[in-house]
């Protein structure tokens, strides 16, 4: 029986199938998170709203459960062809009559959607903005009896985004040809400034706002001194994420195809995806990722928007982004599942000073650029924190974390110490001034240490009072003084000299001994991640471990299996099954169709398709 069939007394009367029973018998799910049920109640009752949610927060159920427990079809708008398709692929298989319009539609094929409609053979569909906005599909709506309008993505009405799609402006016309139906905007992007555009543009004005935290507990945290980026990545993947997928990003083409060779090189099957690439070649890239299990997208930042797949394990950042912002967009494509996933990031000083020059290179009004670098500074912030960068994160949107320690952050795991560093930092400082605020961190550490080199005669410096007065730390805890002063703004990138750094107005208070500084402690040949690791056992649950009670063999067969489904039917795997589904068949070893209907992400529909073969799969297992 189609699970549709289940909630088919649409209405607010006694005998209205109720959002619980539907989310259990359609999702396999049973209970709702956050404000979902609020959001829910308040739609089915038809009221209009909006929905700030994290991604992976869980905001296509607010809006595909009023669809299927009110009368008529909910209609999505949504920017993304290829998120569409996922979408529909993943209702059909729930057993929810669900379908798109867009481009990619042959016309006969378009008719028989349209034919669908209006018989009230569907309960969801989805359609581009550029094609709803046509006076025939706006006419087509007219006719049909309409559940609701989701519109997805909603912060591409803001001009001011950088995902900004102009078709979404005329959006406008739902509120005034469709007044009484509900409409429920969501997107995971919260600034206020692109809240009051999507209540303007959308007709929301007297709508509630339902805001849900942005944490996102399941992510973890960790950013590392960068020395070898490519050594370090490789280590972090092999020892942390093996076999699982993951994003990539660098600043430029050539790093990113470097470093897709040289992970695959590595045995870690990765892929490069950036503008310059052929677009079928991204196509095909992006399509790779979304369907196969464990590849790698090694990626600019044009790789994003269109990525839905829950299961990306991690995000590494071989380059710094440039704000928080976009560190908090680019690391959120980790874990949509809820299931434990690590940003990774590798950072040095040459970053911050890379930014910043393509900043001041930049063609912005002065007062764009002085925007850009006060974001910079506060990503810096949080690269140097010795705090909790979860707390640090969150603060800056505005939000508090309450608990102070997250206990899922590399500061949090592994406590970096703390120390008065005023005479340190006099030192570097002074080695700045006396060497004529010219020189990059390289010379100035050789400095410090007493190195003679060639440049070192070349400038006399050795006859300089500064000259190896600084043997007490070694190169690598320099760079480390010398990024934090940077952070906290004691020192700066020159602009004219490229990797220059000279002193600011408050270095001068730091020289006089009138303000204070502490440095976070970079020990000799310290290393956090494998400090983290070794800790990791007795403070939090390890990140990328398929816990313990996992039957490794199981899995595998179970992983396999999946593949082998998703390819026949031609939609990918998550589609089949979501990993923390195949995860729990493999704990909990379902032996009958009714424990196996326990496990959630098993609906009705699942457990009628797959029931049997999964069951003879836990009974054959080692
Ligand atoms: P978003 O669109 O906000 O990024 P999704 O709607 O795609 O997030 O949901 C993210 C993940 O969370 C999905 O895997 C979904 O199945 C899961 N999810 C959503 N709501 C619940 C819930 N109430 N219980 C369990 N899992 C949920
Ligand atoms: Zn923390």
């Amino acid at each position: 029986m189609p699970a549709s069939n289940i909630a088919p007394a649409r209405g607010r009367g006694n005998d209205a199938p109720d959002a619980l029973a539907v989310l259990h018998a359609v999702f396999g799910l049973s209970g709702f998170r956050g404000a979902q049920e609020q959001i829910i109640r308040h739609v089915v009752d038809g009221g209009n709203c909006m929905v700030l949610m994290p991604t992976g927060g869980g905001k296509s159920l607010c809006y595909q459960l009023p669809a299927l427990l009110r009368e008529g079809c909910g209609i999505v708008v949504s920017p993304l062809i290829a998120l569409m398709r996922d979408q529909v692929a993943g209702l059909t298989e729930a057993g929810v009559k669900a379908a798109a319009l867009n481009s990619t539609l042959s016309l006969e094929e378009a008719n028989s959607v349209e034919r669908r409609l209006l018989a009230g053979d569907l309960d969801l569909l989805y359609v581009a903005p550029e094609r709803l906005l046509t006076p025939r599909c706006l006419s087509l709506l007219g006719r049909a009896k309409i559940a609701l309008f989701a519109i997805d993505e909603a912060h591409c009405v803001s001009q001011w985004g950088h995902d900004f799609r102009p078709e979404y402006i005329g959006l406008s016309v739902l509120a005034e040809r469709f007044p009484e139906v509900p409409r429920i905007a969501l997107t995971a992007t919260a600034d206020e400034l692109t809240r009051k555009e999507i209540t303007a543009r959308l007709g929301l004005a007297d709508a509630p706002q339902f805001i849900a935290s942005f944490d996102r507990p399941n992510i973890r945290y960790d950013i590392v001194d960068k020395q070898n980026a490519q050594t370090q990545l490789r280590a972090f993947i092999r020892e942390r994420h093996a076999g699982d997928a993951g994003i990539v990003y660098c600043l430029s083409r050539a790093k990113v195809e470097d470093t897709a060779e040289a992970l695959t090189k590595a045995g870690i099957p990765a892929l490069p995806y950036h503008a310059g690439l052929d677009a079928a070649v991204r196509s095909r890239h992006q399509d790779r990722f979304l369907n196969e299990d464990g590849l790698v997208v090694v990626a600019t930042i044009a790789f994003g928007m269109g990525i839905d797949k829950p299961d990306v394990r991690f995000v590494a950042h071989l380059d710094l982004p440039r704000s928080i912002e976009a560190y908090y967009q680019e690391t959120g494509r980790a874990g949509r599942d809820g299931r434990p996933s690590t940003a990774w990031m590798a950072y040095g000083l040459s970053d911050i000073v890379q930014q910043r020059r393509m900043i001041e290179e930049s063609a912005g009004a002065e007062a764009f650029k002085r925007v850009s670098i006060g974001k910079l500074d506060a990503l810096v912030g949080l690269a140097e924190t010795a705090g909790c960068r979860r707390g640090r994160l969150l603060g800056y949107f505005g939000e508090t974390f309450a608990a102070g320690k997250c206990g899922n952050c590399d500061n949090c795991l592994s406590p970096p110490l703390v120390r008065d560093g005023k005479v340190i930092a006099q030192k570097l400082l002074s080695c700045v001034y006396r060497t004529g605020q010219r020189f990059g961190a390289m010379h100035l550490i050789d400095v410090l240490i007493g190195r003679l080199t060639e440049r070192v005669r070349q400038f006399g410096h050795e006859r300089l009072s500064v000259f190896g007065i600084g043997r007490e730390l070694n190169e690598k805890q320099w760079r480390a003084v010398l990024r934090q002063l940077v952070a906290m703004g004691h020192l700066q990138a020159d602009s004219e000299a490229f990797g220059a750094l000279k002193l600011t107005e408050s270095a001068r208070a730091v020289l006089k001994g009138e303000t204070g500084v502490m440095l976070r402690e970079q020990t000799a040949g310290h290393d956090r991640p494998s400090r983290a690791k070794s800790r990791r056992g007795d403070l939090a649950p390890q990140p990328a471990s398929r816990g313990t009670a996992v039957n490794a063999n199981l899995l595998g067969v179970l992983r396999a299996w999946r593949s082998e489904v998703a390819r026949k039917r031609g939609v990918p795997a998550y589609v089949v099954l979501h990993d923390s589904t195949i995860e729990g068949i493999a704990a909990s070893r379902p032996g009958t169709p009714e424990q196996l209907r326990d496990i959630p992400g098993i609906g009705d529909r699942k457990l009628e398709r797959y029931g049997r073969e999964l069951i003879a799969l836990v009974n054959s297992a080692e």
